[in-house]
C-alpha cells in the first residue's frame, strides 16, 4: 500500500531534502507550507531529482479547517512537522510572533490529526533546547533549559507532544533534536535560501567566498577551546533527511514518544570550518575577529549513540563533503530560487 506523509514546511531547507528522501523511499509526499520562508520553485527542483513532484498545498498551518480538509483529501498516515520560524535573534525581538506561529501551528496540526485519526508524528526540535550548563557531548537525558523564545517554543512543543503520547498510547511521536545542519543536495538543485544577511556561520562564509559579503566576522577567539573559537556539530542536511526517514520507519511500528539527537558526534571550531571552506573554494576567506556573540555556548556536540542503537542511523558525510555541496549549491544558485 502506498504511504502518504504530510510534510509541513516541506518547501523549506530541511523539509525539501526530507521530502526527497521520503519520495526516494517510496512515500507519497503532501507538502503544506505558507511560503513565508521558502519558494514554490523548489517543487520543480524536487521533481528534477526524484522524477515526480510532491503534492503541494499553500496554506498556513494555523488554518485548522484547511488542514483537516487536506487529511480528508489524501490518505495520510503520518506527519513530519518542520513548519516554523527559526531565527533566534528575531525571536528575542518578536517573541509573540514566534510563540503564535510555532505553538499555534503545532496545536492546529494536532487538532487536525486527532480529528483525522492520524497519530504518527516526527517533530523538528533542536539542540538549542539543552541547558547551557551541560557539558558536551549532549545526550538526550541532558538537562533542558533554552535561553530564547525560539528555543522555548521548541521546548514547549516537546512537552506538549510528550504529554499527548503519555495520555493516549495510540500516538507515536519522534522528537528530533538537530545540531547544525549545513550542506545541500549533491545535485546543487536544492539548498538553504537565507533571506537577507545570513545569521548562521556557513551560509555567511559561503556568501563571503562568493564575494557577496566582504568578510566574515568571527564572534570571539578567546573561548576555552583549542583555537579559542566556538565548537559546533555540523551535520550534512542529506544525512539529517535520512534521519527523518529512519525515525518515521521506527515510529510506524512503535508507540509513545521518543527523542533522538541528530548530529555527527564530532565538533568543529569556527576556524576549522573557515580553513575547510578555503580549501574547497581555493581562496582565502577575509575575516576579522570581533567580540563574542551574546548567548553563544563554547562547545556543543551530540552524543549520537541513541539514534545509532535505536534507528540504526548515523551521519555519513564528512565536513569536507558538507562544504563541497554547500559551495556547489551557492555557486549554482547565487540568488537562491530566484
Ligand atoms: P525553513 O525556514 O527553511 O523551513 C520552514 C518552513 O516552514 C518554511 O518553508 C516556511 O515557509 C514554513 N512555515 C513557517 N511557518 C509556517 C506556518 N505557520 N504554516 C505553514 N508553513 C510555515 O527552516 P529549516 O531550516 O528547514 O527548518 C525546519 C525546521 O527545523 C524548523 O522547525 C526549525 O526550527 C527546525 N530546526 C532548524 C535548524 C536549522 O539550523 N536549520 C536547526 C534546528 C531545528
Ligand atoms: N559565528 C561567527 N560569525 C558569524 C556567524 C556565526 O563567528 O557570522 C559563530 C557563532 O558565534 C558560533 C558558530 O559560528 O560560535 C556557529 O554559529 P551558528 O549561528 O551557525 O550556529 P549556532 O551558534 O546557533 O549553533
Amino acid at each position: 500500500m502506498e504511504k502518504f506523509t504530510l510534510v509541513t514546511g516541506g518547501t523549506g531547507y530541511i523539509g525539501s531534502h526530507t521530502s526527497v528522501a521520503l519520495m526516494e523511499a517510496g512515500y507519497q509526499v503532501v507538502i503544506v507550507d505558507n511560503l513565508v520562508n521558502s519558494s514554490k520553485k523548489i517543487l520543480s527542483r524536487i521533481e528534477q531529482i526524484t522524477g515526480s513532484a510532491p503534492v503541494f498545498i499553500e496554506a498556513d498551518l494555523r488554518d485548522t479547517s484547511t488542514i483537516i480538509e487536506i487529511f480528508s483529501d489524501y490518505p495520510i498516515t503520518s506527519v513530519v512537522h518542520f513548519a516554523g520560524l527559526k531565527a533566534v535573534g528575531e525571536s528575542v525581538e518578536e517573541p509573540v510572533k514566534y510563540y503564535d506561529n510555532n505553538l499555534g501551528s503545532t496545536l492546529s496540526l494536532l487538532d487536525a490529526m486527532a480529528l483525522s485519526e492520524v497519530s504518527t508524528l516526527v517533530f523538528s526540535s533542536s539542540a538549542t533546547v539543552y541547558s547551557s550548563s551541560e557539558i558536551a557531548p549532549f545526550d538526550e537525558a541532558a538537562e533542558l533549559g533554552p535561553t530564547n523564545p525560539y528555543g522555548m517554543s521548541k521546548y514547549f512543543i516537546e512537552q506538549i507532544l510528550s504529554d499527548i503520547a503519555l495520555g493516549d498510547d495510540e500516538w507515536s511521536i519522534g522528537l528530533l533534536r538537530y545540531f547544525n545542519p549545513i550542506g545541500a543536495h549533491p545535485t546543487g538543485l536544492i539548498g538553504e535560501m537565507p533571506t537577507g544577511i545570513p545569521n548562521n556561520l556557513v551560509p555567511y562564509i559561503m556568501q563571503v567566498a562568493f564575494e557577496k559579503l566582504e568578510k566574515l566576522f568571527i564572534f570571539g577567539d578567546d573561548y576555552e577551546t583549542p583555537d579559542g573559537t566556538c565548537i559546533r556539530d555540523y551535520i550534512h542536511v542529506v544525512d539529517l533527511a535520512r534521519g527523518h526517514l529512519a525515525a518515521l520507519q521506527f515510529l510506524e511500528d512503535a508507540n509513545g514518544s521518543h527523542v533522538w539527537n541528530l548530529g555527527t558526534g564530532k565538533g568543529s571550531s569556527v576556524l576549522e570550518l573557515v580553513k575547510m571552506v578555503e580549501e574547497v573554494v581555493g581562496k582565502p576567506i577575509p575575516r576579522e575577529v570581533v567580540g563574542r556573540r551574546s548567548g553563544d555556548i563554547p562547545v556543543v556536540f551530540a552524543d549520537v549513540e541513541k539514534a545509532l542503537n535505536e534507528l540504526s542511523w548515523r551521519a555519513e558525510n564528512t565536513l569536507m563533503q558538507m562544504c563541497v555541496d554547500h559551495w556547489n549549491w551557492q555557486r549554482q544558485n547565487p540568488d537562491g530560487y530566484q
